[in-house]
């Protein structure tokens, strides 16, 4: 089968590869139909995610058809349609059991897909736990419909859960690429008072101008002033930081008020400083990444109802031996790219 390799820094490559197995009874394998690329594929590329294994079949957002499942796999079945998950986890353990699955205690617990064990951009995919990692697809929902589900829409809705938005906050969402927009929709679902993102991006801008007509947009250079005239308290009630860079950490705690929820979705590539000083006497608390991707049952019955919807998202289309056009439009922002679909063959 064809599978898209992480070969060395800097390089992927089209490898044909022999069809996964099952190596475990949890394990199911799954026939990809629908895969996309994130910004975290990139990071391989790049070499800054150390633990990356040379060799591995790249790719984390992915949809597809069951195709054979273990002895021990009891939730899906051969034929069923299904989102795979980012994460993997054991369902068992400490941490899988009180929803904290990023830190399951398995050897592959957490986001192991795509980096550390074979992933989705490829024919075919294994997914370990399979009764934890894959979800069925209701039958009025379609892949492209679904296609976010195990990933970037597991992180916005996370993210959105776990900053305990009220209907009197004002929330501001640094950041309004593919993640924050997804965090954008969940935050909407909560129906706070007001949402400000915050992009510097002309063409993202304009794109959520265009889709969420609701919302207020600003730039980095506005956002402490726009956060400010908009915000009851002196500062947004709950700030997302999505966008991980400098300037957009010493923003989300600068736009925060008080006592105000700091949830930081964001993946730095380098540390980050808390003045505390500076701070002192603003009492924020600080929820840190990356994503429990546990919710996505109760996702994919929001799309179901038609609460969710991240098609727009998906602005460019590929076949899987086409993937390297699709890596370069995404990498190098072209063609008002948001997100691509990468069709199974
Ligand atoms: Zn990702
Ligand atoms: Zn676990």
């Amino acid at each position: 089968m064809l599978a898209y390799t992480y070969i060395d820094k800097g390089i992927f490559g089209m490898k044909e590869k022999p069809m996964p197995m099952i190596s475990e009874p949890k394990d199911a394998i799954v026939r990809v139909t629908l895969s996309s690329i994130c910004t975290s594929d990139l990071h391989i590329k790049h070499g800054s995610v150390p633990r990356a294994v040379k060799g591995i079949t790249v790719g984390h957002e992915m949809v597809g058809i069951v195709e054979q499942t273990g002895p021990e796999v009891k939730t899906v079945k051969p034929g069923d349609r299904v989102t795979v998950n980012v994460e993997t986890f054991c369902g068992e353990c400490f941490f899988c059991k009180n929803g904290y699955v990023n830190n399951c205690t398995d050897k592959n617990g957490g986001w192991a897909l795509g980096y550390r064990i074979d992933g989705g951009q490829a024919e075919y995919v294994r997914v370990p736990y399979a009764d934890q990692g894959l979800n069925r697809i209701p039958d009025n929902v379609s892949d492209e419909q679904a296609l976010f589900v195990g990933d970037i829409l597991a992180t916005g809705f996370w993210a959105a859960r776990i900053s305990e938005i009220t209907p009197e906050d004002t929330v501001l969402i640094i950041g309004g690429g593919p993640t924050g927009i997804c965090t954008l929709l969940c935050t909407m679902l909560k129906k706070p008072e007001k949402i400000i993102v915050c992009e510097k991006s002309a063409e993202r801008i304009d794109f959520i101008r265009k889709h969420y007509p609701d919302i207020i947009v600003t730039t980095p250079d506005k956002c402490h002033e726009v956060t400010i005239n908009n915000s009851k308290h002196g500062g947004a009630d709950k700030v997302i930081e999505v966008a991980g860079t400098e300037d957009s950490f010493n923003m989300a705690w600068k736009c925060a008020r008080p006592n105000a929820i700091v949830t930081i979705v964001a993946l730095y590539d380098k540390p980050q400083i808390l003045p505390l000083p500076e701070m002192y006497g603003k009492n924020l608390t600080f929820k840190t990444g990356g994503v429990d991707g546990c919710d996505c049952a109760e996702i994919l019955n929001l799309i179901s109802q038609g609460k969710i919807d991240t098609t727009p998202l998906i602005t460019h289309r590929f076949k899987l031996n086409r993937i390297e056009e699709a890596y370069h439009i995404f990498e190098n922002h072209l063609d008002g790219v948001i997100k691509t679909a990468i069709e199974g063959i």
